[in-house]
Parts: structure tokens; C-alpha cells; sequence
């Protein structure tokens, strides 16, 4: 029965109010120093050692976490040969073994949640709450795509109809599907793309982030160990070359990419470039995500929300608000709480369970917020910028968390991937117009509506089309299955992760006619 297939089990959290379960992370973070993580090619099951690059936590520049072996030509050469190879047994597998092997993985990852938080924690430089909640939507997207493989991609779907002939339509693996994932989700943007490709019946080449390998290599040793074929994930570990050189290849099927919009780009560049089949390019890239609050919001709420939405994860997820709209009525009252609320972040190590704003992922990164911000001071007002504390923050790569008040949607240039929030003040006539520019930047990812007028919320969300809206709450953090995330135009074309049609997206159609 349908419902049968629907039913699917929740990751479980942990309490992170709980002092024992805390003290516990904390020494799992401990051990996890003692393990020597390295990632290297792994082709066909077969580790490719070589001399690694040392990874350094971003929360502590001193802190090794292991070391990376870059993958190179020959390498790349392997793993396409190999996923090619490893395709037609793992495309003819039932879509229930498939499932299964994924839901083992969920349940391994369950098991040992503590060891990848720790691992996330240091590679990432993720606080523990979002290591948790990362881990935590890792297992999500395995259980859900094992159900959702079962339920369309088991028997072919019979389609009764005027010809008289038995008609049916089976959904199918396409063949090699590269992933390349982004470091800002190192465990549950990687294991979300490669889960779907493989629940489709897709062999997988593996492109995790240059700056979060381990945490990827962790989790295709977790995949192979649940049951998926060594033949049918392989990881190539490198910088953006290795990934370009897998899409330009004629075996790549499908392209599976969350990242920034730049980069989508030169992949659809590549992709069109060659004489190879013509593949799909499922891309999540950024946003330049707006708060829309009026004069019927309730202030706290609003800077409760846009305190999460704009600083948590130090503002790298590409849901994060970036532009807090004040309807000039209560925009005083509510900066006066901005600021007092900023004021109180704790900003430092990601392991300090007190910590609310961790590190930002490398120098590089650091290096363009500040480049933002000194473009900034020409025009903008400081409506608060943080202290860091040099006993708290000196060892990593911090970034103080700040807002700065603006005067137009336009100052606004490409997307800034850090805790900077703008703030801007609009009139009740200057709505549509705010509207408009907003849509006007091209991003159309995630939007927060602050009112309690219905018309008003339905107003703005018909003027203003993006991917994910929020209404009188924050703008990040979707949940599988029940908030597929995903945007459109600049911030990519268009598939739901954790949503009924994504699968679908890594997927070919064929039908069956027979005379009968
Ligand atoms: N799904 C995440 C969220 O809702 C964002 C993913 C990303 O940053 O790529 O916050």
C-alpha cells in the first residue's frame, strides 16, 4: 500500500541543553584528534595514497585535521572508466536494494553522529548545533530518496489508454553523474547529492570541496560500508580543475553542483562545449536573500529571525539573509534591538558549546568580507559591528558579525558569503518598487515575510518569485521532505533537494509499448 511506502523515520537529535551530552561532543572532538583523517582518490574501492597537503580547522590555523591527496589526470581518467564500468550493474540493482543500502547508511550515520560532529565541528569550523542539524539532514536525505527510489523507481508505471497496447514508463539511472559539492555543508550537501544520484541508479564520481575532503571521505567509507558498490562511488578529491575536467568528459551523464553561481556557469559552458550527450546540470548556487518586514511585525521576532538567519553558520549558507527591509514605522525601534542582540553574540571556537558565530571557512573568504566591507563604510552606516575578543577568535580565520544600514537594493553587488547583514528603511508607497529591486538583483532563493496582514504576505510573494519563502520566522535551515530547497534564475536551475520531484531531475524516462 502507498502509505506503506510514505512512512519514513526521523533522524533523532541529540539535547544540546543536556551538560553530560555536551561534555560528551566535547570529548568526541577530543578523539577525533587523535585519528589520522586523510582523504585520496578512491577508485573502485582502491585508496591512492601520495604525499597529502596538511587541512587545518578554520577555528584553529594550528589544529591539523588531516591531510589530502589531490587527485590528478590519470586519476580522473580511472574513476570515469570505473563509474562507467560499475553503471550497468548498479543501474540493474532493484531500486529497493538501492533504498536499502541507503537507509543502512542513515542508520550508520545515526550510530555514530557523535564522531562526524566532531569532524564537521573541526573541518568546517561549524558550531556543534549545526554540525548536529547537518548530520541530522544527512540521514534525512538517505531515508528519503531510499523512499521515494521505492516508490518510482521500482516496477514500471503502467500507462492504460486509448492504443490498445500495453504502455509503460520506467524511470532509469542515466549513467556517471559527477557531484560537486560545496565546504559550507561538508557532510549533508555531499551525501544528499551522491544519496540521489545513486538512488536513481546513477554511478557517482565525487567532487567534494577543496577545503572539506574528510568529512566527505568519512561518509563514502560510511556508503561502501552499507552496501554501496565500490564499483558505483568513487571520490576524487581536488581543487575546481578536477571537477572541470569531469564534466568536459563524454562519459559524464549528469552534473549534480551546489556552489556559486560563477561556477555553475562555467560548468554549463563545458557541458555545451563538447560533442558529448547532451546531460542535465542540477545547480544550487547563491542568494541575495531579503527580510520583508512591515509595521505589523512583532520586533523581537523580527530580530530573533534575522539574528539566526543572518549570523548562524557565520552567514555561509546560501540561505542566509543578506538584506533586512524595515518598513520605516518601526525600522528605528527594531535596528535599537538589532544592535543590543549583536551585541550579546559570542563569537569563537566552534567546539565552545557557547559559542553562536564560529569561523568563516579560510583567509580567502575572510579577505572578501573585509574587501565588502571597506566598500561599504564609503556609503553605509554601522548599525553594529561586533568585537572579537583575541582570547576567543586570534588562533582561526573569524570574522566579526555586523549590520550596515543602506539606502538602496542596488548597493548591493554579488553575493557576500559572511555574517554582513544590510539593513534598509522603505515607505508603505516604496513596496512594489522594493519588490521590484529585490528581483532585480537575479537571485531567487529564500525570502522572509514579516506581517501579519494576509494580503500583504500574498502581495509580496506574488511580486517577489523565489525558491524557499519563510513567513514570520527564520530563512534557513529547510527541512527534508517538508521544505524542499532549492531557488531559481541566478540561484539555480530549479530542483528540490529533499523534495518528490528531485529524483526525478537525475533520472531518464523510457517507455515500453507492446502490441498485444
Ligand atoms: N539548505 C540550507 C538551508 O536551508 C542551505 C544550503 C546551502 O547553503 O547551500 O539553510
Amino acid at each position: 500500500p502507498r502509505d506503506l511506502y510514505l512512512a519514513r523515520e526521523n533522524s533523532a537529535g541529540l539535547d544540546l541543553n543536556d551538560a553530560p551530552t555536551v561534555e560528551s561532543l566535547r570529548h568526541a572532538v577530543q578523539d577525533d584528534r587523535g585519528t589520522p583523517h586523510v582523504a585520496c582518490p578512491l577508485i573502485d574501492g582502491q585508496l591512492r595514497p601520495g604525499e597529502p597537503r596538511a587541512h587545518r580547522a578554520p577555528g584553529n590555523r594550528e589544529d591539523v585535521v588531516g591531510g589530502t591527496v589531490f587527485a590528478d589526470e590519470e586519476d580522473i581518467a580511472r574513476a570515469l572508466d570505473a563509474a562507467a564500468r560499475g553503471f550497468p550493474s548498479w543501474s540493474a540493482t532493484p531500486a529497493a536494494r538501492r533504498a536499502l543500502a541507503l537507509e543502512r547508511a542513515a542508520g550508520l550515520l545515526q550510530e555514530r553522529m557523535p564522531g562526524f560532529i566532531a569532524l564537521i565541528v573541526r573541518e568546517g569550523g561549524r558550531t556543534l548545533p549545526a554540525a548536529l542539524a547537518e548530520v541530522r539532514e544527512a540521514i534525512d536525505f538517505c531515508r528519503y530518496y531510499a523512499q521515494q527510489a521505492r516508490q518510482h523507481f521500482g516496477s514500471p508505471l503502467p500507462l492504460p489508454g486509448p492504443t490498445g497496447e500495453n504502455n509503460s514508463l520506467q524511470l532509469e539511472g542515466r549513467g556517471v553523474f559527477v557531484c560537486i559539492s560545496p565546504w559550507n555543508f561538508p557532510l549533508a550537501i555531499f551525501t544528499g547529492q551522491v544519496a540521489a544520484a545513486l538512488a536513481a541508479g546513477n554511478t557517482v564520481i565525487a567532487k567534494p570541496a577543496e577545503q572539506t575532503p574528510l568529512t566527505a571521505m568519512a561518509a563514502v567509507r560510511l556508503l561502501h560500508e552499507a552496501g554501496i558498490p565500490a564499483g558505483a562511488l568513487h571520490l576524487l578529491p581536488g581543487a575546481g580543475e578536477v571537477g572541470a575536467a569531469l564534466v568536459a568528459d563524454p562519459r559524464c551523464a549528469g552534473v549534480a553542483f551546489t556552489g556559486s553561481t560563477t561556477v555553475a556557469r562555467d560548468i554549463a559552458r563545458r557541458l555545451a562545449a563538447g560533442n558529448g550527450p547532451l546531460v542535465p546540470l542540477i545547480a544550487e548556487t547563491g542568494g541575495q536573500n531579503a527580510l520583508i518586514a512591515d509595521s505589523t511585525a512583532l520586533p523581537e521576532q523580527i530580530v530573533r529571525d534575522a539574528l539566526a538567519s543572518a549570523f548562524d553558520s557565520a552567514g555561509q549558507r546560501c540561505s542566509a539573509l543578506r538584506l533586512l527591509c524595515l518598513q520605516a514605522d518601526i525600522a528605528d525601534r527594531v535596528i535599537t534591538m538589532l544592535a543590543g542582540a549583536m551585541a550579546e553574540l559570542v563569537i569563537g571556537s566552534p567546539e565552545d558549546p557557547a559559542t553562536d558565530v564560529g569561523p568563516v571557512i579560510d583567509e580567502e573568504a575572510r579577505a572578501a568580507l573585509e574587501r565588502h566591507v571597506r566598500g561599504l563604510q564609503a556609503h553605509a552606516r554601522p548599525v553594529h559591528v561586533c568585537a572579537l575578543d583575541p582570547a576567543r577568535t586570534s588562533a582561526g580565520t573569524y570574522f566579526p558579525p555586523q549590520a550596515w544600514e543602506i539606502d538602496s537594493v542596488v548597493r548591493l553587488q554579488g553575493e557576500v558569503f559572511g555574517p554582513v547583514l544590510h539593513v534598509l528603511r522603505w515607505q508603505p508607497d516604496e513596496l512594489d518598487a522594493l519588490c521590484d529591486a529585490i528581483a532585480a538583483t537575479g537571485y531567487g532563493l529564500t525570502l522572509g515575510i514579516h506581517s501579519r496582514i494576509g494580503h500583504t504576505v500574498a502581495h509580496i510573494r506574488n511580486r517577489l518569485k523565489v525558491g524557499n519563502t519563510y513567513v514570520n520566522r527564520n530563512i534557513i535551515g529547510a527541512v527534508v521532505g517538508s521544505q524542499p530547497f532549492g531557488g531559481e534564475r541566478l540561484s539555480g536551475t530549479g530542483p528540490k533537494a529533499g523534495g518528490p520531484h528531485y529524483l526525478l531531475r537525475f533520472a531518464t524516462e523510457r517507455t515500453l509499448s507492446i502490441d498485444t
